[in-house]
């Protein structure tokens, strides 16, 4: 077995110097020595010359996920040192929210870690695998991490489709340490949630949406501030997942929020967290529904909301679906611009990365003009800053949402 070296064809050697850290299979020349797939190599311009060093699979069109643009050894040492950057990256984010137990603490391509995330809930951290080069090396990883962090565990939460690509099945379990509790609570902004890790969405919880939940905040604090005709503040939380923007409406005044999903799982646990937080059972609905059709029903009985929220999953996997994936954002906003009260809100989403910022706002202005309301940007929002987006590596920037005032 000798070192694999990856020559680049000559003239598609530019975006790997300007440290993109994916090379597809058609930026490849040729393969030389003997490596086994998963195993670092070497990639060289067509003349020889190093350009970077990454791990390779042949399996996946991404052939090569580059960790470093130096020539260096990629050793234990090196991943120790890499996990360790992201980690003290967060140093900020926890001296800001010092109560928080929370936080996405390796956010993959964007830390320079390719194919890896790490979330930590409490006292537990959640691994998530999503390459064939991450999985081969995910229990020398839990090991750095047990080393770095020491938390009570290392759980794994590697059951996401994109596995596949890489040639990869599900994966779940414990990697290091003591397994998880059924439910952990963590606190986020003085509220409480339980999180499943073992079963829960992604690695249990939507970490990115914390810093818009407390904007809702603000909002429905305002709203029930400005209510002049003494009306009550009533919210809609559509695609709720465990309630995460329906508790922080009750916290910002609101008197009343639906809460809507097609999980029956998720809408339990949202009750539980309601609970958890004191809110009284009669301030809240929890429903189980589609959203397509539960809104159009909302709209054929004339319902109105203060502050709508509207955050689906990710239409679009791909550049292929993104037609498909914008009929059903224009469908939904088309459908909340008419549930809203003259003067309130819609905080909507899309966490399409093949739908980008410019080309969501247009989708939402398509639905406006459908509606014949009124509407005014008021911030544009974006994932949470423990989900940090490499300058280089813009794909990193999938979420993205209008906060608009409706007239
Ligand atoms: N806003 C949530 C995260 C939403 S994730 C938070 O801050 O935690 C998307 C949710 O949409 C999931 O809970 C999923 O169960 C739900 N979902 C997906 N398709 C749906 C549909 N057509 N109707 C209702 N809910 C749906």
């Amino acid at each position: 077995m000798s070192e694999g070296i990856i020559v680049i064809k000559k003239g598609r050697e530019k975006p790997i110097i300007q440290q993109h850290p994916w090379i597809f299979s058609g930026a490849i020349d040729s393969v030389r020595g003997d490596p086994t797939p998963g195993d670092i190599v070497t990639v060289t311009n067509h003349e020889g010359a190093f350009l970077a060093r990454g791990y390779w699979n042949p399996r996946s069109q991404i052939q090569v996920r580059i960790l470093t643009w130096q020539d260096e050894p990629i050793t234990d040492d090196w991943w120790r040192s890499r996990l360790h950057r992201a980690i003290k990256g967060r140093d900020r984010y926890v001296h800001l929210y010092s109560q928080e137990t929370a936080c996405r603490m390796v956010n993959a391509e964007n830390d320079w870690l390719p194919g890896l995330i790490v979330d930590r809930y409490g006292d537990w951290l959640v691994l998530q695998a999503l390459t064939l080069g991450i999985d081969q090396r995910k229990t020398l990883l839990a090991g750095l991490l047990m080393e770095i962090i020491a938390p009570n565990g290392v759980y794994e939460r590697s059951d996401v489709d994109v596995r596949g690509k890489e040639g990869l099945k599900a994966a779940v379990g414990e990697l290091a340490g003591q397994p998880p509790p059924e439910r952990i609570t963590i606190t986020e902004n003085d509220f409480s949630f339980q999180v499943d890790v073992r079963h829960g969405h992604k690695t249990g919880y939507y970490l990115d949406q914390r810093a818009n939940r407390a904007i809702l905040k603000d909002v429905c604090l305002e709203r029930a501030a400005s209510d002049t005709q003494n009306e009550q503040v009533r919210a809609l939380n559509l695609f709720s997942y465990t309630g995460g923007f329906g508790l922080y409406a009750l916290g910002g005044g609101a008197e009343y929020v639906v809460n809507v999903d097609a999980s029956r799982e998720a809408l339990e646990l949202a009750e539980t967290n309601f609970v958890l937080n004191r809110f009284a059972s009669d301030h809240a609905e929890f429903i189980q529904a589609d959203v397509f059709d539960y809104l159009h029903d909302q709209v054929a009985e004339g319902a109105l909301y203060d502050v709508i929220v509207c955050d689906p999953p990710k239409f679009a996997h791909n550049a292929g679906q993104v037609e498909r994936a914008a009929r059903g954002y224009k469908d939904l906003n088309l459908n909340c611009f008419k549930l809203v009260k003259p003067g309130g809100y819609l905080m909507t989403f899309s966490c399409s990365g093949a739908i980008d910022a410019d080309l969501f706002q247009k989708i939402v202005f398509g639905a406006l003009a459908d509606s014949g309301r009124q509407a005014q940007i008021v911030k544009h929002l974006t994932q949470a800053e423990d989900h940090p987006v490499a300058l280089t590596f813009p794909e990193g920037a999938y979420l993205k949402g209008l906060l608009l005032r409706v007239y």
